[in-house]
């Protein structure tokens, strides 16, 4: 059977003798219903008890290790028993020597240990050992008397696994039980992946890999073991990904598009020169949409290097050839930042007035959202752009030819898909901001072409970042107060949790807001943004801000994504610490987006965590997006960085995107190769596959709604 059928054994319909209620009753307790969820809980580490040493022995493996602990198995009397005060505790310290060198077992919380191993009895003795006060000792300890029988056998003189486990539940009962299944099931289990495959990259088969991960004979079983599991797990998702990506290629979309008039002859009419990774961008983008193949691209590009105006070009090719576009993105002030940029982008030539650029959003009364249905359905809006309610099902396109998505992490593949299947294989262009880390965007877009914009425009100064404590936030208001009086603009963040029903966040926002217009900028307006507002609230504020009319924004981080007001050259963000380092990288993106000196000041409480301090460092040392989310994937792991909720990353068993970076690459190549040699999977020898990847394609794909 393959591992995935075994999620339908439940362990309450087993029948194995060793197995009784107990034992079953302890694996639920565990939350383990299934044979596949006990085959694939995988111990948390392992102690080697195959070899036995002596204390020389170990005290030379302490000196050659890097951090002074080792882990090692003795056989060793013991001779006395001494108690040490520390503070205001006695604790038990048992004298024990192989008969050459003295070491000893430190009891914390375990003082009846001095009424069970006992003076002049002989021991195995297995610990991490380290050199502490003089003395080779002991913490962390297991043993067994060694009688006439010897030891338990099978705790001894193996690599014990170490399961992770609950209050209450025994280390040896877990693993008996569990080791109870996997000589049930282990043999059982088939290959996924015909041998050929196996053969090239000298795989051991599944089911021993998951034998010698739960009862591995050898240390170096382990990691050798682990390897054959990960490539198991990354190679079933590239092979997902390279077949999507095979069959979106194999669609033939005809040639849709003949002309770039248009789109060209509105890039030379814009009052500024593109960049050169624009312009390479937007010759990949023209290529794709001339050519009879679905596009699909996906463009990255750091906060501020000019994406929007790519995304027009890709929609203005497909206007100027009859076909409509979509635009979509997160949020309805975007929605209507946007609206109003293109619109007036566009309204500047007269020959574009012919071109019907709509917004679709909520809250539209229902006669407008009706003749809004009816200009999409009959072709006679050109560019929509709109949010999740572009997807919604009355919204029927004519023939809608692209579909641009902006800030797409926030879009599951599913709701992608949605707005897809409103056009007969439209192309489809991502856009994000978010600069994910290279490692990941082969696993999230693996099935997209890359463009890159690595290139700010001309003339735009580094944003000059600097930490500040609390403390010193007056000498901050003054720094903000400078650029004010030279007729800037200033934001100002505060860390609210934008969905939270709490209203004390809210009400410190509130109070933030009262306390820079009364007392700290009376000189000034003030206006304040946050997630509460309706979308016309928040409009209405971030135009006033935009026009001059306000000159200080305090925000939530509802200005997160996409907003972009030139002249505004300070940020400033409080309780900075409170942020992640991919955040605060958006949140300063906000400012530098002219050729102004912009400044950006990160305010943390005089005590933060260390964790907290890299952060902030990183921020003040690091411009580059990039690096930023190299770092932040380090610092707090993909699913944190991106949201596992939105982020569509798959999840593995025992996989890591960032540890096990070498195998998700070798299984990238492995799986382009045989779908390059066999793209529909036809060849008898890739069967294997091909109902894998058919089973694969809906677990991977399926994005959890919420
Ligand atoms: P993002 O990539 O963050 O979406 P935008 O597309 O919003 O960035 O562009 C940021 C700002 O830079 C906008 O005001 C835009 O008009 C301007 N801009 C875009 N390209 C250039 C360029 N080549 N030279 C000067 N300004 C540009
Ligand atoms: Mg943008």
């Amino acid at each position: 059977m393959l591992l995935e059928e075994t999620k339908k054994i439940h362990i309450k319909d087993l029948k194995i003798r060793s197995l009784t209620t107990a034992r079953k009753k302890l694996l639920y307790r565990l939350k383990l219903y299934t044979v596949f969820d006990v085959l694939t809980y995988f111990p948390i580490r392992y102690e080697d008890r195959t070899e036995l040493k002596n204390f020389s022995d170990i005290m030379r493996d302490i000196y050659k290790s890097l951090n002074g602990k080792v882990n090692g198995t003795v056989i060793a009397e013991v001779i006395d028993y001494e108690y040490v005060k520390v503070s205001d505790r006695k604790i038990l310290k048992i004298i024990v020597t192989d008969g050459e060198i003295k070491a000893e077992l430190v009891c914390y919380n375990r003082e009846f240990l001095a009424n069970v191993l006992k003076v002049g009895v002989r021991y195995i003795i297995t610990g991490i050992w380290e050199y502490k006060y003089n003395r080779l000792q002991s913490a962390t300890f297991d043993y067994a008397e060694l009688g006439n029988q010897g030891y338990k056998k099978d705790e001894f003189g193996v690599v014990l696994p170490i399961y992770s486990s609950t209050e209450g539940v025994r280390q040896r009962t877990v693993r008996k039980t569990i080791h109870i299944i996997v000589d049930e099931f282990a043999d059982k289990i088939d290959d996924e992946l015909p041998e050929y495959v196996m053969e090239g990259r000298n795989l051991m088969s599944l089911g021993k890999v998951i034998k010698i991960l739960h009862k591995p004979q050898k240390m170096e079983h382990i990691s050798i073991a682990r390897r054959n599991f990960v490539y198991y797990e990354f190679m079933k998702m590239n092979l997902v990904i390279e077949y999507s990506r095979v069959e979106e290629k194999k669609v033939d979309k005809g040639s849709r598009y003949r002309s770039t008039k248009l789109a060209d002859e509105f890039v030379s009419s814009l009052p500024f020169e593109l960049t050169s990774a624009q312009i390479r961008v937007i010759e990949e983008i023209k290529r794709d949409m001339l050519s009879n193949k679905v596009m699909h691209r996906l463009i990255q590009g750091d906060v501020g290097s000019g994406k929007t105006i790519v995304g027009l070009y890709a929609m203005l090719v497909a206007v100027d050839n009859g076909y409509q576009s979509a635009l979509m993105v997160p949020t309805e002030v975007l929605a209507v930042q946007h609206y109003i940029n293109i619109s007036n982008l566009l309204s500047k030539f007269a020959k574009y007035h012919n071109i019907n650029v709509r917004i679709l959003k909520g809250g539209l009364s229902s006669q407008t959202r009706r003749l809004l249905n009816f200009e999409m359905e009959y072709g006679r809006s050109h560019i929509v752009i709109g949010t999740h309610a572009l997807f919604q099902d009355d919204v029927v396109f004519k023939n809608l030819g692209l579909v641009v998505i902006d800030e797409q992490h926030r879009f599951g593949v599913e709701q992608r898909a949605k707005l897809v299947n409103k056009g007969f294989h439209p192309d489809v262009l991502v856009m994000t901001a978010t600069p994910i880390p290279r490692t990941l965007t082969m696993t999230l877009y693996g099935n997209l072409d890359l463009s890159v914009i690595d290139e700010m425009p001309y003339g735009r100064k580094k944003i000059i970042t600097n930490w500040y404590k609390d403390i010193d936030t007056r000498l901050v208001y003054e720094k903000v107060r400078e650029e004010l009086k030279k007729g800037f603009k200033a934001y100002f963040i505060y860390p609210i949790i934008e969905d939270s029903e709490d209203l004390t966040d809210l009400k410190s926002l509130v109070e933030a807001y009262e306390h820079l217009s009364n007392d700290v900028f009376p000189e000034y307006k003030v206006g304040m943004l946050h997630g509460k507002m309706t979308p016309e609230e928040k409009y209405e504020v971030m135009d006033k801000f935009k026009k001059g009319e306000i000159n200080i924004l305090a925000s939530t981080t509802v200005i997160e994504v996409g907003i972009d007001v030139p002249d505004a050259t300070v940020i400033v963000i409080e309780g900075a610490e409170r942020f992640g380092l991919s955040q605060l990288h958006q949140l300063r993106g906000r400012v530098g987006r002219s050729s102004f000196q912009s400044y950006c000041y990160l305010i943390t409480s005089d005590r933060i965590s260390q964790e907290a301090v890299e952060r902030m460092k990183a921020m003040v040392k690091c411009e580059d997006g990039f690096a930023i989310s190299e770092i932040d994937l380090r610092l707090r792991g993909p699913g944190e960085l991106l949201g596992y909720q939105q982020s569509g990353i798959p999840e593995f068993i025992l996989a890591d995107l960032i540890k096990d970076e070498d195998i998700l690459k070798l299984t990238k190549e492995d799986a382009r190769k045989i779908l390059s040699k066999d793209p529909d999977l036809s060849d008898p020898k890739n069967q294997k596959i091909k109902s894998l990847v058919q089973k694969e394609k809906q677990r991977i794909f399926v994005v959890k709604s919420g």
